[in-house]
């Protein structure tokens, strides 16, 4: 059994960067210009700490289930880098925001807890941007608030780790103090199989990366064993692009960074009114808000799961499950427009971005109220979900304008069954297995209809009618 456990780094959504000013907002600004003195590393510059970045660490911990601890401390690990202006990087070290917390995971068919060793604040190096010969740098990331959560090595397959990195990214988006945008949250994994070294690998970038970055390890690892040697104590980075693994720098002692207090910042007392407003920062959480689900919806439990796995997709079921039966929306959320996003590869915040929210929201209500009052059949109902997707019309608009309607569903199916029996041969045809022979009727029908009903639509009736005959 492979044995994983990762270190995490998720930027803070705070406004300002951890110990200045300047703005967080480096992802749309020129180069260098969120900074100053503080950040850019200046001899004699004073850092200030930022209140909310505490804030947000403590609701983290909170919600992990870790013990706070109550008299926090920064210190500097010293390397030298050309991000690091300095020379040093602020951090904390033995006594950090959050110990001994917890991440339950799917694990088999059981759940599992992975245990969360401790959850610390630091400050961001800025940004390396490397051309063709030469490479520039670019500090309006230095100084942005990070927090690292260390898991215990608790995680014994690829799909553990992706599984942890993904309730770990859900429950910071309901805490509200991550902005799930690129590169807002970075691991490195510690893997080792059965006796071997521990290998580090660097750069994981997402959770699917984690995925294919812990899986190309532990199969190196496993094919060196076979071969008669040994992983070596080693730091790996992890290229994204080609999915392998290559050997880094050597790995750094701890000593090796000289960690020492950072004498320009005062030692942090958490006292009770701070843990208490973070504590009120804590939301209902993932896990919390799908018993809810099951228990005020009636929904079943895959579906709760699914609903809740994205806080965007929980709020927006919960606006259409206002307006209809909450079963209902809930299957034809999850089972059909889950699936049509999917296929689009398109996310509920592009369609949102294309639409607008409200109406999003109005149309999804609106093709599950047409469903439920027998309005418009199962598969008229996916061919308008398509049509709401691909071309942003209205549900109604769609339903009208081809004659989707229960009476237009009829006479479809009036027109499928004359086609069947005039061109009987053709369908023993495709009933014997010659696929091309269904192009013909599909044909026939989408001409008899003058284009109102769709080759798609077509073909799935011809699918569903012959269904028992062949
Ligand atoms: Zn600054």
């Amino acid at each position: 059994m492979p044995v994983i456990g990762l270190e995490v780094h998720a930027q803070l959504r705070t406004d300002s960067k951890l110990f200045c000013g300047c703005s967080t907002d480096y992802h749309d600004a020129e180069p260098n210009t969120h900074t100053c003195e503080v950040c850019l590393g200046m001899p004699g510059a004073l850092p200030v700490m930022n209140e909310s970045a505490l804030d947000f660490g403590l609701r983290v911990s909170l919600a992990l289930g870790c013990e706070v601890v109550e008299e926090q401390l920064f210190y500097r690990k010293n390397y030298f880098y050309p991000d690091l202006p300095k020379n040093f990087q602020i951090t904390q070290y033995e006594f950090p925001v959050g110990v001994d917390g917890s991440i339950t995971i799917q694990a088999g068919d059981g759940e599992r807890a992975v245990g969360v060793r401790r959850v610390h604040l630091e400050e961001d190096p800025g940004r390396i941007v490397h051309m063709r010969n030469r490479s520039l740098l670019d500090y309006n990331r230095s100084g942005v608030p990070l927090l690292e959560i260390v898991t215990e090595p608790d995680m014994e397959s690829p799909e553990e780790g992706r599984e942890f990195l993904q309730r770990l990214r859900t429950t910071l988006e309901y805490l509200g103090v991550f902005e799930p945008l690129d590169g807002a949250m970075r691991a490195d994994a510690n893997v080792s199989i059965e006796g071997g070294s521990r290998v580090e690998v660097k750069n994981i970038s997402s959770h699917r990366g984690a995925e294919r970055a812990l899986r190309y390890e532990i199969t190196r690892q496993r094919n060196m064993l076979k071969r008669g040697s040994e992983a070596v104590l080693e730091t790996r980075h992890f290229d994204e692009e080609t999915g392998v693994t290559r050997p880094m720098r050597t790995k750094e002692e701890e000593a090796d960074y000289r960690y020492f207090p950072e004498p320009n910042l005062p030692l942090i007392r958490v006292d009770e009114g701070m843990a208490g407003a973070a504590a009120e920062g804590v939301p209902e959480l993932p896990d919390q808000r799908r018993e809810r689900f099951r228990e005020e919806y009636g929904v079943t439990d895959e579906h709760a799961k699914r609903l809740t796995a994205e806080k965007e997709l929980a709020d927006f079921y919960e606006d259409v499950a206002e307006a209809v039966e909450p079963r209902a929306a809930a299957s034809h959320v999850v089972d059909e427009l889950l699936g049509e996003l999917n296929y689009r590869e398109l996310s509920l915040d592009e369609w949102f971005e294309g639409v607008g929210r409200e109406t999003a929201v109005e149309w999804e209500t609106e093709i599950v109220e047409m469903l439920r009052g027998g309005e418009i059949t199962d598969v008229s109902a996916t061919d308008v979900l398509r049509d709401v997707l691909d071309e942003g019309r209205s549900p109604a608009a769609v339903v009208d304008e081809k004659g989707l309607t229960m009476e237009g569903a009829d006479e479809a199916l009036k027109c499928v069954e004359e086609v069947i029996g005039e061109h009987r041969e053709t369908v023993e045809d495709y009933l014997s297995g010659k696929e091309e022979a269904l192009n013909f009727l599909v044909g026939q029908v989408v001409r008899r209809s003058r284009g109102k009903i769709s080759p798609r639509e077509a073909s799935d009736l011809f699918d569903e009618r012959l269904e028992e005959e062949k």
